[in-house]
Order: C-alpha cells, then sequence, then structure tokens
C-alpha cells in the first residue's frame, strides 16, 4: 500500500497513535515497577540493617561487659576499651558478625573507624578512616540512628545503618556503622525487576501487533476509498468500488455507498442528456474515438448515421416549446430502442443525433436504419395529426480516417436528404 507521498498519512497518523501510548505505558508501568520493588528492598534492607545493628551492639555489650570509655596511652594515642576489653584493632568478632550477616561493621571513636570489616578491593583495610560529612552532622551532631540508601561508605556507594553510643558520662562517643553495598542490592533489585520488564515487554508488543493489525486494516480501507474518489475526480465513473470498503457496517461503507451513487450521478450528468435520456454529444465523441482505434487495431467495421428531425422548428412554432421538448423525448425513445443489440444512439445537439452501427457492412446498417425511420414516422405531435419524419445521412467508417472525416460525410449524406425532400435515407 503506497501512501502517496502524505507528509503525515493516515497509515503514519495510525501508527504513531498505537505506538506512542504503547511504547510510554510500557516505559512508565516498567518505572513504577521498579520504583516499588526499589523501595521494598529498600524497606527491607533498612529493617535487616537496623536489627544488625542492635545485634552488633547486644553482643558487645553481653562479650565485653561495661561502658565505652577512652584511654590515652603515654605516646599520646587514644584507644577505646569496652569494659576491659581494649577494641582498636580487635575485629575477630567483628568479622564473624560480617560473614554471618553478609554486612560490613565499623566502630566508630567519634568519626573514626577504630574496629572494621571494611576493606577495599587491594585488601587495605578501612580502619583508621573518616565517615561521610552527612553522617557526622545527621548521627553524631544529633545522637540519632540515621539509615541511608545511597551513602558512600569507604569509596563504595552503600546502604548503611548508623546509630551512636554513649560513654559512661552518657556524651556521645561514637557509632556503630553496618552497610551493605549497593552494587549488591542493585543485582538484588535486577534479578526481581528484570521478568517484571520482560512480561511488560511481551504484553506491549502483543498489544502493539493487535492494534498496528487493525489500524492497517482501517487505513488500507480509507487508502482504498481515496484511491476511488481519486478516480471518480479523473471521469473514471465506471471503476470498481473496492470489496473491503463494503465489507464492514461502518463509516467507510457508508462512505462507499455514498461514493457509489455519486459515480452514478456524475456519469449521468456527465454522459447523458438530461432531456432525452440518451448519451451525450461528449460521450459520442468518446465513443467514436474508440471505434476509430478498435477499427485500425482490430479490424473493425462500424457505419455512422447523423439524423435529423424534419421540420422541427415548424413543431416549436406550432405546438409550443414542450411540445417541441415532448416529440424529441419521443424521438429519442425511438432511436434508442432501435439501436437496442445494434451500437449505440447520442443525442448530437438540438434535433439532431448520431447512430453508430456496430461491426455491419453499410448495407446490412441501412436496412436496420429503415425499420428505425417506419418506426419513427408512427410518431405524431400529441394529440394532433401532425406526423414526424427524419432524414438520416448514413456512411461506412473508413479505417485510418479521422472522425471527422467520416462525420462530415455523414453531414453531405444527411444535406442530400433534406435537399431530396426529407423523410429518407442518403447513405455513400
Ligand atoms: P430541417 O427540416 O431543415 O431540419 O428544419 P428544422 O426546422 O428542423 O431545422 P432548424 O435548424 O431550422 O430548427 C431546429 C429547431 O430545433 C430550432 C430550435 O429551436 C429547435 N430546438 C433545438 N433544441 C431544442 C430543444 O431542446 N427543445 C425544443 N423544443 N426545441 C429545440
Ligand atoms: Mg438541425
Ligand atoms: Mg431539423
Amino acid at each position: 500500500m503506497s501512501d502517496k507521498g502524505f507528509k503525515n498519512s493516515l497509515k503514519r497518523q495510525m501508527l504513531k497513535m498505537t505506538l506512542i501510548p504503547l511504547t510510554l505505558m510500557t516505559v512508565a508501568i516498567v518505572a513504577v515497577s521498579v520504583s516499588i520493588v526499589r523501595k521494598s528492598i529498600t524497606d527491607q534492607i533498612r529493617k535487616e540493617l537496623i536489627n544488625d545493628a542492635d545485634l552488633v551492639a547486644f553482643i558487645f555489650d553481653q562479650y565485653y561487659v561495661g561502658d565505652f570509655r577512652l584511654v590515652e596511652t603515654e605516646n599520646g594515642e587514644v584507644e577505646i576499651y569496652k569494659g576491659e576489653q581494649r577494641l582498636n584493632g580487635e575485629n575477630t568478632l567483628m568479622a564473624k558478625f560480617s560473614k554471618m550477616l553478609n554486612i560490613e561493621v565499623s566502630i566508630f571513636y567519634e568519626d573514626t573507624r577504630i574496629l572494621t570489616t571494611l576493606s577495599d578491593a587491594e585488601g587495605n583495610s578501612a580502619m583508621g578512616t573518616k565517615v561521610a560529612t552527612v553522617v557526622k552532622n545527621d548521627v553524631l551532631d544529633t545522637g540519632q540512628p540515621v539509615f541511608y540508601d545511597n551513602v558512600i561508605v569507604y569509596n563504595t556507594k552503600s546502604f548503611a545503618y548508623y546509630k551512636p553510643f554513649t560513654g559512661a558520662d552518657g556524651s556521645i562517643m561514637g557509632m556503630i556503622g553496618v552497610c551493605r553495598s549497593g552494587e549488591d542490592v542493585k543485582h538484588h533489585i535486577i534479578r526481581y525487576i528484570l521478568p517484571v520488564i520482560g512480561i511488560c515487554i511481551v504484553v506491549a508488543v502483543f498489544f502493539g501487533i493487535i492494534m498496528v493489525r487493525f489500524n492497517k486494516k482501517l487505513a488500507e480501507r480509507i487508502f482504498k476509498m481515496d484511491r476511488y474518489m481519486n478516480k471518480l475526480s479523473n471521469g473514471e465513473f465506471d471503476s470498481e468500488m473496492p470489496r473491503e470498503l463494503l465489507q464492514e457496517d461502518d463509516e467507510i461503507k457508508s462512505l462507499a455507498n455514498d461514493g457509489k451513487k455519486m459515480a452514478r450521478a456524475l456519469k449521468n450528468l456527465v454522459e447523458f442528456d438530461a432531456l432525452t435520456e440518451l448519451n451525450n454529444r461528449r460521450s459520442a465523441d468518446k465513443r467514436l474515438e474508440e471505434i476509430r482505434v478498435k477499427m485500425v487495431e482490430m479490424g473493425m467495421k462500424y457505419c455512422v448515421c447523423i439524423a435529423d428531425i424534419d421540420f422541427f422548428k415548424k413543431v416549436n412554432d406550432t405546438y409550443g416549446h414542450e411540445m417541441g421538448d415532448e416529440v424529441l423525448r419521443k424521438v429519442a425513445g425511438k432511436l434508442k430502442k432501435g439501436m437496442v443489440g445494434k451500437g449505440f444512439a447520442a443525442r448530437w445537439g438540438g434535433e439532431e443525433f448520431l447512430l453508430i452501427f456496430d461491426n455491419r457492412e453499410l448495407d446490412i446498417a441501412k436496412r436496420e436504419l429503415s425499420i428505425i425511420m417506419d418506426d419513427i414516422r408512427t410518431i405524431y405531435v400529441p394529440d394532433t395529426d401532425r406526423q414526424i419524419t427524419m432524414s438520416f445521412g448514413l456512411t461506412a467508417m473508413i479505417p485510418g480516417e479521422s472522425t471527422d472525416e467520416a462525420l462530415s460525410r455523414a453531414d453531405a449524406n444527411l444535406y442530400e436528404a433534406k435537399e431530396g425532400g426529407r423523410n429518407q435515407i442518403v447513405c455513400k
């Protein structure tokens, strides 16, 4: 199906109308699903990290009984104790937690890691490094535990929970920090989200195919309607209405039926004479041109005749124009009937008619024309004894000659018939 080079053809518009909302809807569903899954996983991690931090604090309390306290050594370094246990560097217990719970654990003195399971890719421990400023501000300065779903922990984006602890005097001394790498969680989310995206895409493609096929069918019907109307506007009144346009009981079917009516009305208007309902001169010219070609190409024989009502002016003058019209209709009716199965009759203009005898020798055509002439003689001006007669100029068309040449000969014969007393056929 060609779209006749429209910048924005219906087919393209319908495709856009289908695919854009479908794509947007799929993207929206995927985005909402990702956000829901991410939120639920983040909530889950938050709960887990809070529990883990509480567990670490509890075990520490059970294991190392007593308060957190600071001791300054002789060489000026600060050491942190829990009860009697010096914590600096003592991470055996922490390593166990880390492995068991799949988290990293750090104990901070103020904002510095004095005990941690964190290390970088090369295995360098994060011992002695500081927490991100935002955590220091949020946790140490306010004394409140805080959960982060996206914070940099030792150069890695992580989920983390920090819980402050106090010394014997009740002042904030440091924090317990537990975290899980964001990368880990991302893989987790992707594992949940991939099937959702897959299902969304399959459903979108399924509906997309159905909608595109439906729209394509509709666009094709409209395209065919457009092509039919195009032929109509080029004068092809006999072109057939595509069957698909009449199949569905919809507006296109109604349009197609109107199109057919329009074609009929236009054909009548353009090819037929309104008064006599015979073919008009325009369609007679068309027919003559077709005949000229057929004679040359297929060797067919034709005879042409110009017929003229005798003293028709007198009919008008004596009985009025209306009566003249009535006589014209009667004459046309006889000519049409007389030419059935023989050829073609047209109103050539005024009270002149053109008859074309298909595939006949001149003598046969003349014999048939005599019968028509006799029939014309049976016409009387209604309610009067005025008989109507006609004169006929008949000739055989010669292959290769122009239609004008044949018509001039017929005209000359008609003139001779008039001159010879009318009501007769001159045939040469
Ligand atoms: P001739 O035998 O020599 O053909 O004589 P005529 O009177 O038939 O010829 P003429 O050409 O003098 O007159 C033709 C008349 O036909 C004149 C015109 O008013 C009339 N006529 C042409 N068309 C119509 C029509 O549509 N209706 C009516 N009523 N008359 C028409
Ligand atoms: Mg005339
Ligand atoms: Mg006349």
